[in-house]
């Protein structure tokens, strides 16, 4: 499969050019030359299919020509080690729970992929050694690591500014070890940005070691998250409930709910989508008006939604090429500030007993809201509410409690590389290592 750029000046890519670069050299991002259709004997059979064998044929959809059949079912089943189950909240809102993972949200499926995927292309190559820079302002950097974490031929480095994620959240890339390293930067999270920017254009640096990054607009972080849209029409189809069924995404840079439209294109038979956000209303303000217009992004408390100019955005209007109407028709949008998600935790408790994280809170919103008579709903439950523990607590007036593997993290020892936020250091720190 080759890769163009939605930018459209960028030389077309392989899908390894692809992973390795992240975003094409004209700042686009990469969009696969066609989405195949996937055959109706395969929707008509999905219920009695587990979760990997159905991502499985997924995955051979989008990687099948550049990867062997055998590794990349080994790539899938491995990337899979947990489930992503549908949970009933009411009688028509269903819970995809994308927090089962060794992170405990949804961006542990598609680093985990990647990492195996950039492994594999290693091995064929017999290449020396990739390293992974990535900065963090909490949530991604626990992804990434996990995702890497013991992969063999990767190192990953972590720059997190100090003293500006929690407690938990550094816990999940500072304690791992092995072929992590957490870069622990004296300055804000874009001066960790700006290090890491500055790393990939330093010849010198470029020439000692092999360099990549791990950006969520990455094709092989991207497109594997359509693996839980087609597993949660599955379990649906099971229950009897997939007629007239809408998908609901808490989105803050539309990679999630874009994965769920390829989807939709290879066949997925979901009847509509609904784009949920807090405060940051950019994409709503796209649906009514048609105008495109980024602002700068509000801190909300479902932060990893704040996102005031979403990087997907540009992979919608290439898949409806640009068609206003083609999107209204399939996608409506919601927004919610932080009294109202704070209001849909404490309902969603109270009439239902179900813990919704300030993410998920959106999403089971928004179709509380707008589901129409005869429509069934899934909304994404992006993140485990104890990521979020005191703003959940507060909301339902109820205790949640930790997971086992995220109360694991917390105990393990803290182990960074202090630096300060001049890139001078940080280069001879990467010549050194
Ligand atoms: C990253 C993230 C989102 C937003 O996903 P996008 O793909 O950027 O739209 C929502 N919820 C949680 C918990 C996240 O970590």
């Amino acid at each position: 499969m080759r890769y163009y750029s939605t930018n459209g000046k960028a030389p077309m890519a392989t899908l390894h050019e692809a992973v390795v670069k992240g975003l094409a050299c004209d700042r686009g991002l990469y969009m696969p030359e066609s989405i195949k259709m996937l055959p109706q004997s395969f929707f008509d059979n999905i219920d009695k299919m587990s979760f990997q064998e159905i991502a499985f044929v997924v995955a051979q959809a989008f990687f099948g020509e550049d990867v062997k059949e055998d590794d990349l079912r080994h790539i899938v089943y491995d990337t899979l080690a947990f489930d992503c189950p549908v949970a009933r909240v009411t009688d028509n809102i269903y819970s995809l729970e994308l927090f089962h993972g060794p992170t405990l949200a949804f961006k542990d499926v598609g680093a985990r992929f990647m990492a195996r995927l950039l492994q594999y292309f290693i091995r064929q190559e017999g290449k020396e050694q990739v390293n992974v820079l990535v900065a963090t302002s909490g949530d991604t950097g626990s992804a990434v690591a996990n995702g890497f974490l013991g992969v063999e031929g990767i190192h990953v480095y972590v720059l997190y500014p100090k003293g500006k994620v929690s407690k938990i959240q550094e816990s999940q890339f500072t304690t791992l070890g092995q072929n992590i390293t957490a870069v622990e930067v004296d300055g804000v999270f874009d001066d960790c940005q700006a290090l890491v920017k500055n790393a990939f254009m330093d010849e010198d640096l470029t020439a000692h070691m092999k360099l990549t990054s791990a950006n969520s607009i990455n094709v092989a972080r991207f497109l594997p998250q359509a693996f839980y849209y087609f597993n949660a029409y599955a379990r649906m189809k099971a229950l009897g409930k997939s007629d007239n069924m809408v998908v609901c995404v808490p989105s803050g840079n539309f990679g999630n709910i874009t994965a769920a439209l390829f989807g939709h294109r290879m066949g997925l038979p979901v009847k509509r989508f609904i784009a949920a956000n807090n405060a940051n209303d950019i994409f709503y303000n796209y649906l009514k008006t048609g105008k495109y217009e980024p602002k700068a992004s509000r801190q909300t408390i479902a932060n990893a939604m704040d996102v005031g100019d979403p990087s997907n955005f540009a992979r919608i209007y290439d898949l409806y090429k640009g068609d206003h109407s083609a999107i209204t028709s399939l996608i409506s949008g919601a927004t919610y500030n932080d009294d109202m998600i704070r209001e849909s935790m404490r309902q969603c408790y109270s009439d239902n007993s179900y813990i919704l994280d300030p993410h998920g809170a959106c999403g089971y919103r928004a179709l509380s809201e707008l589901l129409q008579p005869g429509e069934c709903g899934v909304f994404c439950e992006t993140a485990h509410p104890a990521k979020f523990k005191e703003t959940v607590e507060s909301a339902i007036g109820a205790d949640v409690v930790i997971p086992e593997r995220l109360a694991a993290f917390m105990k393990g020892t803290k182990q960074s590389v202090e630096m300060s936020k001049d890139f001078a250091s940080f280069k001879e720190y990467l010549m050194n290592v």
